[in-house]
């Protein structure tokens, strides 16, 4: 992966008005902007000390490009935030809010909300339009408490989350919790994330028995001791669920249900964007825009 440097992002960085400017170029396209209050075009607007907004030269007009945005009510530092979100796109592993309080220097609670408003952004990514040409879709437990003794399989396994992936091959992923693991739950959601016609490879799951009706489908029979048949596996997405389980236990050692799918959400963004760490920065910073197109 092309790897974006400590020293490069602080080079880009280094104050809460870099940070902010950042934005107003993410919602504004630049500091020289038509004035919402004069009018008057390319007029140039300056940042102010004492609140993060910017001020036009013309008639002192305020924007607020952190409007909308997790960090227009944050008291933490723009550069607190930018820095948080260096360090979560910068590991493979996800990093642990401990390690945020640590290296930033905020107290645990506010580094646990950063890390959990950063997941949320992450979680809401955008892969564009459904996806295509050949997919494996499986599903996995993740998540929950293993208890001492290994009796209560049943009991243990419903404190976990069931989640369910869609991944191309060389393309992207889509995964998240589901309720359950019945046709009437994956079905619906491979029909909304797959283009019809497109080639899908499962295991023998019985909830996938009827996807031969929209997509060209190959089963892959594990029980059977079959793991690939040609070009048809399932082990692009069984390689994302392990990689997930051993970051969580690794990084997080256990997730409640409540917030599995914003840690899913993260690793799915970071699989996605995991060829150049700059663009996984950049869109992440980006996402701070999509309050705003909301609201127009
Ligand atoms: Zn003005």
């Amino acid at each position: 992966m092309a790897k974006y440097t400590f020293k490069e992002f602080q080079a880009e960085y280094p104050t809460d008005a870099h940070c902010l400017a950042k934005l107003m170029e993410i919602n504004y396209g630049g500091t020289e902007i038509t004035c919402p209050g004069c009018g008057v075009e390319k007029a140039k607007f300056h940042p102010m000390s004492k609140r993060r907004a910017f001020a036009c030269q013309e008639c002192g007009h305020h924007v607020y490009p952190a409007a909308g945005t997790i960090f227009h009510k944050s008291r933490t530092n723009l550069t607190k935030w930018f820095f948080a979100m260096y360090l979560m796109t910068s590991t493979r592993h996800g990093v642990a809010a401990k390690e945020i309080e640590r290296q930033i220097g905020v107290t645990y609670k506010c580094a646990w909300r950063m890390c959990h408003e950063l997941r949320k952004l992450m979680s809401s990514a955008d892969y564009g339009g459904p996806l295509s040409g050949h997919v494996e879709v499986d599903e996995t437990w993740v998540g929950g408490v293993n208890r001492k003794g290994g009796k209560g399989q049943g009991k243990r396994r419903s404190k976990k989350t069931i989640v369910m992936g869609m991944v191309e091959r060389d393309g992207m992923m889509r995964a998240g919790p589901v309720p359950d693991d019945t046709q009437f739950t994956l079905e619906p959601i491979i029909l909304e994330n797959v283009t019809e016609g497109s080639a899908i490879t499962t295991d023998g799951h019985l909830s996938y028995g009827d996807l031969r009706r929209t997509y060209r489908h190959t089963v892959i029979n594990h029980s059977a001791g079959e793991y690939a048949r040609g070009i048809h596996h399932t082990n692009t997405i069984e390689g994302h669920w392990s990689q997930l389980k051993r970051s969580i236990k690794g990084t997080h050692v256990q997730i409640s249900s409540k917030h599995a799918w914003k840690y899913i959400g993260e690793f799915t963004y970071r699989r996605n964007f995991r060829d150049s760490h700059s663009m996984m920065f950049n869109r992440l910073v980006s996402a701070f825009a999509l309050p705003r197109l909301v609201e127009t």
